[in-house]
């Protein structure tokens, strides 16, 4: 079907747009998340796009926490909203685009900040 790729394209798209190095990994260390980021906030990141019923392995739920715990950002994305909003790109209380600030992304239109969450 290739709708795995199709998304993962689309996303990697949307993230460009919005100022991230995006690099997909096409490696073959288990548990690594598909697309690994830097987002103009200048925080590491690693997303994970999943399609119908794929879910997360084990070693991947692992990886996420470990990426978290090193203050990171990791989740399993289905869409191109679900990869925004797990970047902070766009704003959880008002819907809009963020855009980095003191090293954090905050939203101009509601004063929402990724720092202070
Ligand atoms: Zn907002």
């Amino acid at each position: 079907m290739g709708s795995h790729t199709n998304l993962k394209r689309r996303v990697m798209v949307a993230l460009r747009k919005a100022g991230c190095l995006v690099t997909s990994y096409n490696g073959s260390i288990a548990g690594v998340l598909d697309l690994f980021i830097c987002t103009p906030s200048g925080r590491y990141a690693e997303l994970d796009i999943k399609v119908g019923r794929d879910k997360l392995s084990k070693l991947q739920q692992h990886r996420i926490k470990t990426v978290e715990a090193s203050g990171g950002l990791a989740a399993e994305v289905r869409s191109v909203r679900d990869a925004m909003t797990a970047l902070h790109l766009t704003c959880p209380n008002c819907g809009g685009a963020t855009r980095a600030a003191s090293g954090c992304m905050e939203c101009p239109a509601c004063g929402w900040s990724a720092c202070e969450v």
